[in-house]
Order: C-alpha cells, then sequence, then structure tokens
C-alpha cells in the first residue's frame, strides 16, 4: 500500500507510525493556496473549511502516488463523521480510486475498528502492533512538549528564526532515529537541551504576557491555515499555550474511554453551567479550557473557529457570558478560504495591545 494521511499538525508523527508498519507513506505537502483551491473547487460550498483543506490535500497526495488514506472519523452529531465517506465519493467521482481507512472511536463500533487496525498493521504480529503504537504515542508527547517550550520561548528569540530552526533539527532527528521508546526519551532530552541552549532575552514574569488558543481541532493544530497563529503571537511578544496537540487528540479520541486522562472529564465539568450537552466537536473542552486558562493566569484567550462551524458558532454565542463572568478578554477569529489575513492580523495586533496596557494599568 502506498498511504497517506491528513495534514494535521506534527505529521511526523503519522508518518512515523505507518513506517513502523512498513508501508511507503507518501507525506502529503503542507497545504498551500493550490491545496485550498483544489479543495474549495470540489467541495460543496456548504462544507466546513477543514474538509476543504482536506480534500485537496488528499487530492495531492494521489497526485504523488498514494493509494490509500488513512484517516479518522467522528462521533456525534457535527459533520467530521461524514467526511470520511464524502471524501471517498467525490475523490471517486473525480476518477481516483483510492482505499480509504477511517478509524472512528473505539468504543463506537470495535469490530471496525479492529478490522480498520488489521488492514493498516499489516503482517505485524499483535505484540509488535501494540508496540508500534506506544512509540508513535511517546513520539507525539515527546514532540508536543518540545513544541509547547518553543511556542513560549519563540517570544523572546534574541535572533529570529533561531527556535525554529533549532526546532526543525530536533524533528529530523527524530524522523531519522525515534524509532523506539528509548531513543525517544533520549532525543527528546537532547532536544530539550537544544531549545534551553538558544540565546533568548530574561523578561520578568510580571511583565509576561500569556495567550491560550483554543478552537476547532484542524485549525487549531495545522498553522498553515491559521495565519499560524502561535508564531503570529510570539512575534508580537507573547507565550502561547494551544489547547489541543496531537498527543491531546490521541488521548481524547483514541484511547478507550476507561485509559482517558481525568483532564478532560474536568474540562467538561468546568463548562458545565455554559453548556450541558455535547454538540459534536470540542465545543466544551473549549468553553473549559478558557476557564482554565484563566485560573492559571492567562492574559487572553484566541478563540479559532472555522468559518460556519455549528459547535464554535455555539462556543462563540457562550464567550460574551464566559468573558464577563471570568474577567478574561476573548476574542473570535473565523477562518476560511475567504479570510482576510491582514484583517485577522489587525485585529490580533490590537488585542495583544490590549492585553499589554491592561498589564501595565495592573502593575501601577
Ligand atoms: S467541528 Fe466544525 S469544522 Fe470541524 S467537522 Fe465539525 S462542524 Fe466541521
Amino acid at each position: 500500500m502506498k498511504v497517506t494521511f491528513p495534514y494535521m499538525g506534527a505529521v511526523l508523527i503519522y508518518e512515523k507510525l505507518l513506517q513502523l508498519f512498513g508501508h511507503e507513506v507518501i507525506v502529503p505537502p503542507r497545504p498551500t493556496q493550490r491545496t485550498l483551491d483544489l479543495g474549495v473547487k470540489y467541495s460543496p460550498e456548504f462544507a466546513c473549511f477543514p474538509y476543504k483543506v482536506l480534500l485537496g490535500s488528499y487530492i495531492e497526495a494521489i497526485e504523488m502516488g498514494a493509494d490509500t488514506v488513512v484517516t479518522s472519523g467522528g462521533s456525534g452529531p457535527c459533520r467530521a463523521g461524514f467526511y470520511g465517506e464524502v471524501h471517498r465519493k467525490t475523490l471517486r467521482e473525480l476518477g481516483y480510486d483510492v482505499n480509504f481507512i477511517v478509524f472512528d472511536d473505539i468504543g463506537r463500533d470495535p469490530q471496525l475498528f479492529l478490522r480498520n487496525l488489521r488492514k493498516v498493521k499489516g503482517r505485524a504480529s499483535w505484540p509488535q502492533t501494540c508496540r508500534n503504537v506506544w512509540t508513535a504515542y511517546q513520539l507525539a508527547r515527546a514532540v508536543d512538549r518540545l513544541q509547547r517550550l518553543v511556542e513560549v520561548k519563540r517570544a523572546y528569540e534574541l535572533q529570529p528564526n533561531s527556535i525554529n530552526l533549532a526546532f526543525e533539527a530536533i524533528v529530523s532527528q527524530f524522523r531519522s532515529r525515534g524509532n523506539t521508546p528509548a531513543a525517544i526519551a533520549a532525543l527528546y532530552r537532547a532536544g530539550l537541551d537544544r531549545l534551553n541552549a538558544v540565546p533568548c532575552r530574561e523578561i520578568p514574569q510580571r511583565q509576561r504576557i500569556r495567550v491560550g488558543i483554543v478552537g476547532e481541532i484542524y485549525v487549531v493544530m495545522e498553522s498553515s491555515i491559521n495565519m499560524n497563529i502561535a508564531q503570529t503571537l510570539n512575534k508580537l511578544g507573547c507565550e502561547v499555550s494551544r489547547s489541543m496537540y496531537i498527543s491531546d487528540w490521541v488521548d481524547h479520541a483514541v484511547w478507550p474511554k476507561i485509559f482517558a486522562r481525568k483532564s478532560g472529564a474536568r474540562l467538561v465539568e468546568k463548562s458545565a453551567p455554559y453548556l450541558e450537552i455535547g454538540i459534536g466537536g470540542h465545543e466544551r473542552h473549549n468553553i473549559g479550557n478558557i476557564i482554565q486558562y484563566r485560573e492559571a493566569g492567562f492574559d487572553g484567550v484566541i478563540h479559532l473557529m472555522p468559518f460556519g462551524c455549528l459547535p464554535e458558532l455555539v462556543t462563540q454565542s457562550l464567550i460574551p457570558r464566559i468573558a464577563e463572568d471570568w474577567q478574561i478578554p476573548v476574542l473570535t477569529l473565523a477562518l476560511d478560504e475567504q479570510s482576510g489575513l491582514a484583517n485577522n492580523l489587525t485585529r490580533v495586533e490590537a488585542f495583544v495591545e490590549l492585553l499589554r496596557s491592561a498589564k501595565r494599568s495592573m502593575a501601577l
């Protein structure tokens, strides 16, 4: 099989997992304007923005030779649950006859999950399959921890782009040598030393501006379509924490619920006064995360939502009340193929200026 996957965040993780199973992996190119154009051209107009980006990304990977797409589904009433089937149908109508392997929540249909796993694991034994999955998970956790550090330290780097260059070198080491949990742990420690050695400005704790990012999973994780929001804020001198990294998504969506981390349940509890039921996306986690960022002393939150995303429209409608109750500024940015970068950038700059002046007046 020549396998590809959705381009979302740290693609090294999916690439490594599929390679460990012995597949030829076609890594899709990072989404560009061409990806968007292809996705928009062949998607229904009302489709969610992530759906369009993924469609364009699949077409590019198929043009590179992929014959199988391994992806995830979605549970609940939001449209993510239909993505796999509708993408498959659209691609077939365009003349691309590719296999789709769609992993849904294991609790929803354990037999289907196992059938899909058999297809992906190929000839690997079950113990080897467990080892491969565990290795990929360890890789995700290591890369995510370093990425979190990048999104803090980059706000203070003395030499522009020095943190990015260090991180790219670390990722390349993981790509070539991160094949076992022991190797990943050693590379993680070396990566940490490397990032900590990058010269940065010393800023007193009370002057630091910290911004949390919440929102729909795809736009939070994929920098190519979210105006590279983490880096944009870092350049404006803000530390950033995103509510979602790949390992969080695995904890939330892949591991059986009995192994799920308690932090997810705590977020849902925090959101309960505002939203009692889940409506399909990560809206309850996002509400919980806004409150959690406030409790952790963050200065503000940016909420990212794909234009027309129902779960995040609900979050957006609740944000004024949450912001008032918890006294935290929240800026919502709607993203789609039409969203003007310059307009959003101006709003982000104004938001950061507001946080900075609030910080200054608190210090007086
Ligand atoms: S969460 Fe929003 S953008 Fe994502 S699939 Fe659901 S409706 Fe679409």
